[in-house]
């Protein structure tokens, strides 16, 4: 589904995406893991086509989104892209901040963005908070309307670049219980994270970062825990 070929993408003198390659299939979960500034965030990024590559292609279904005639927005549709800080709108109610961009930049029609916006906030179970703002709901909540807001646009691909980690210790599980439900309906997800005991339950496939290449990939629990190269097993060693 996703593909991404020799992508190289350099900030300045900063090489941070070192001809890397990577790949995620339809319905696959991938945790996408590394230390501190080995390029997670600044992949997404590039996927999402909010920063350019320098070289190297990024296809998505076998169409090359960085080719300079795709469309971005179109793209965007496709590609939902959630991050650590939920960037909801304050003066904009939970309904609101949902169905602003699909129906101002994407073109949906307001009643069908309204119907599937309080569809997905049943499904997970904030129905009830669709009126209310933004300072009203908890940490969790904000960030689980943050990944509806993504989900309304039925992306093919769900990006999320640490979406827990700005949240207090006890709210971190409702969002990863929102995730796994995800995984268990198919929606194919590539996600940056720092919980490795996360990535080990949801994810099929974990890729290790190292200096903006997939060093390593595989099975969690080949890759978290019998890793072949020992920058891997250095990383490892640090955070847990
Ligand atoms: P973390 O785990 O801390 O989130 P990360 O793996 O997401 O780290 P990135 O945020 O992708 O790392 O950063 C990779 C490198 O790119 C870092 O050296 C960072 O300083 C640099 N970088 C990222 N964005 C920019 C930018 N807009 N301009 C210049 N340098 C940048
Ligand atoms: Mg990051």
């Amino acid at each position: 589904l996703l593909t991404c070929h020799d992508v190289r993408k350099t900030f300045g003198a900063n090489l941070v995406l070192d001809n890397l390659g990577l790949a995620v299939g339809e319905h696959e979960v991938v945790a996408l893991i590394g230390a501190s500034g080995s390029g997670k965030s600044t992949l997404l990024r590039c996927i999402n086509l909010l920063t350019e590559i320098d070289d190297g292609t990024i296809s998505l279904d076998d169409e090359d989104i960085t080719d300079p005639r795709a469309n971005p927005d179109l793209v965007r549709r496709k590609i939902g892209l959630v991050f650590q800080s939920y960037n909801l709108f304050p003066h904009r109610t939970v309904l609101d901040n949902i169905t602003l961009a699909p129906v101002r930049v994407h073109g949906r029609s307001p009643a069908d963005a309204r119907d599937q916006a309080t569809e997905w906030l049943d499904r997970v179970g904030l129905a009830d908070k669709a009126k209310a703002y933004p300072d009203r709901l908890s940490g969790g909540q904000q960030q689980r309307v943050a990944i509806v807001r993504a989900l309304v646009n039925e992306p093919r691909l769900l990006l999320l670049d640490e979406v827990t980690s700005a949240l207090d210790p006890e709210l971190v599980g409702e969002v990863l219980t929102m995730i796994r439900n995800l995984k268990s309906d198919g929606m194919t997800m590539l996600i940056a994270t720092h919980e490795m005991g996360f990535a080990r339950q949801v994810a099929d496939r974990v890729a290790f970062l190292d200096r903006g290449r997939v060093l390593e990939e595989g099975p969690p629990a080949q890759v978290l825990g019998d890793p072949v190269e020992a920058r891997t097993r250095q990383f490892l060693a640090r955070i847990i």
